[in-house]
């Protein structure tokens, strides 16, 4: 009827709406030229063991300086790459720069592992396992440094070839966590069906369970489904002391956050790496 035709009329021609999706498109032919010449980086933020406190690792987290827009947030130019399925480029490039970070740290005598995440539609290429390994053997990662944070585990094919490509990682050696657990599909079947050793509990019920008994709950019973799974919990999203001292109470093994750590620099991370040892050497 006439009101619903106006209405499809005034959403598909709502200025804001074209300006956001011109916008969009725009950002998109630019990322590849923008990982050339040097305007996206990658930042790191550590994940540290809850008991005692020690980095054993770090997200790799992409980000983009625009020349003009400044800097680009991932959740926009990573969401409209995975849509467009132009996410390869962007992922080998963190890859690179994540384990050749992860590869010189561990060579100054220094544990430490690298989270890469990895975009569920990337498993659809059956190279992926290849290129990886590729990877990891010219820079000397072993494969047990290396992390690969499932992110959008609502577009695996759960029924097969996805599942196949996983269990080729995990023989390779290569870590897999579910990221952002709890929310979107990456529920109860996931847990069960994929080869994952860790699960990042998703920052919402990170930062409502100080206030909230339910999310507390929550966290509590996934913590302890999770490690009668034999995997390993990491929290996210951790921004205070209070919450941190809560997940040491529940057993939860480490943590992520403002609380512990900002993304960061390569060159912050080293220093704070360098700095812990010699903390625990005095
Ligand atoms: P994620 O993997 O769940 O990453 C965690 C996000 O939470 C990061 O946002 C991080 O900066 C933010 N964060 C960490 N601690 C806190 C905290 O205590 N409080 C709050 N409020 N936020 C915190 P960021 O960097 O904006 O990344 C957003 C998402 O973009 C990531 O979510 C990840 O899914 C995606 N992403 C980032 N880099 C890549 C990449 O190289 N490849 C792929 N496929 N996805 C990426
Ligand atoms: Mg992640
Ligand atoms: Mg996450
Ligand atoms: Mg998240």
């Amino acid at each position: 009827d006439e009101a619903w035709a106006e209405g499809l009329r005034w959403k598909y021609h709502d200025p804001a709406r074209q300006e956001e999706a011109t916008w969009r498109l725009s950002l998109l032919s630019q990322l590849d030229a923008a990982i050339d010449n040097g305007e996206v980086w990658v930042a790191f933020q550590p994940q540290v063991r809850i008991n005692g406190g020690d980095t054993l690792g770090a997200e790799a987290l992409a980000r983009w300086t625009h020349p003009d827009k400044g800097p680009i947030s991932p959740s926009e130019f990573i969401a409209a790459a995975e849509q467009q399925d132009r996410i390869a480029k962007l992922t080998l490039f963190v890859l690179n720069r994540s384990v050749a970070l992860a590869a010189s740290v561990n060579q100054r005598g220094i544990h430490f592992g690298i989270a890469v995440n990895l975009s569920a539609r990337m498993l659809a290429d059956p190279d992926l396992p290849r290129m990886i390994e590729e990877v990891l053997r010219r820079h000397g990662l072993p494969p047990q440094r290396l992390t690969l944070e499932l992110t959008e585990t609502a577009a695996l094919d759960e029924n097969g070839r996805d599942l196949a490509v996983l269990d080729t990682l995990r023989a390779l050696g290569v870590r897999l966590a579910i990221d952002d657990y709890g929310t979107g599909l990456s529920t109860l079947d996931y847990l069960k069906k994929i080869p994952a050793t860790e699960l990042k509990i998703d920052q919402s019920f990170i930062k409502a369970m100080r206030l909230s008994r339910s999310d507390r709950l929550m966290v509590q019973s996934t913590i302890s489904l999770a490690h009668s799974l034999g995997r390993t919990v990491l929290a996210e999203g951790v921004e205070d002391q209070a919450t941190l001292e809560m997940l040491s109470e529940l057993g939860c093994d480490m943590a992520q956050g403002f609380v512990v750590g900002r993304p960061m620099a390569p060159r912050e991370l080293i220093q704070r790496l360098v700095g812990e040892r010699r903390r625990r050497a005095a």
